[in-house]
């Protein structure tokens, strides 16, 4: 039976963008972590603008990475990154429900890919505290040391460089793998500012944790024993 004017799908005012846009824009918007980092780790002279810039970066990174989060959620699997084709994507996809610091977000995912993204947040919500402290910490002492440094003190900067490489590098690391351990949990609880795991995908994420994660770790460890 040919589709009635009531039964037929409503046009949508502009045609959804491209998988190359969605993944795109992420990329271009995952860009500002490895530039904040470039500025805190090499820290280019005049060191006060190479922290201030560094600084206002990420504290605005946010501005735009949420509201990416919010168009980009419901078009790619939060695991893989991938764009299902368009008349399929119902079928072939699943909702993985999110608990996030803004509230409940509904994440879409490849079929099967809903658990490989659960099984991620169970772990690093239940190693929060290991987590956020093998971060936050070196991050704290870094920014500390930059900034007396700026001001004219003098202060062991390299060696807060190269422990900042090592610390981080081995948390990421116990990120990337320690969640192969965990059993996924629905709704997923996300402890870190969910934003940032749209912009690639949780998988190609984590490829980048572990390969950045250890090329820092053996920076930092060679700098620390003076190699
Ligand atoms: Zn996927």
């Amino acid at each position: 039976m040919p589709p009635t004017a009531s039964s037929a799908p409503l046009r949508s005012a502009s045609p959804p963008p491209s998988a190359a846009a969605v993944i795109g824009l992420g990329l271009l918007l995952f860009l500002p972590i490895p530039v904040v980092l470039y500025l805190f780790v090499v820290h280019p002279s005049p060191l006060v603008w190479s922290l201030a810039a560094g600084v206002a970066l990420m504290l605005g990174h946010r501005f735009v990475a949420r509201p990416y989060m919010r168009w980009a959620g419901p078009r790619r699997c939060l695991w893989c990154g991938r764009v299902p084709p368009r008349p399929r994507a119902e079928a072939k996809t699943e909702i993985l429900p999110l608990e996030t610091g803004g509230g409940p977000f509904e994440a879409r995912c490849c079929a099967g890919h809903g658990a490989s993204a659960a099984r991620f947040f169970a772990f690093v919500y239940a190693a929060r505290w290991p987590l956020r402290l093998g971060i936050f910490l070196p991050l704290l002492l870094l920014l500390a040391a930059l900034a007396a440094s700026a001001a004219g003190a003098a202060v062991p900067l390299a060696a807060t460089t190269d422990l900042f490489r090592l610390l981080v590098g081995i948390t990421v690391n116990a990120a990337a793998w320690g969640y192969l351990t965990a059993r996924p949990v629905r709704p997923a609880r996300v402890p870190f500012p969910a934003h940032n795991f749209f912009l690639l995908g949780v998988a190609p994420l984590l490829w980048v944790f572990r390969l950045v994660g250890i090329w820092w770790i053996w920076l930092g460890a060679r700098g620390l024993l003076g190699g």
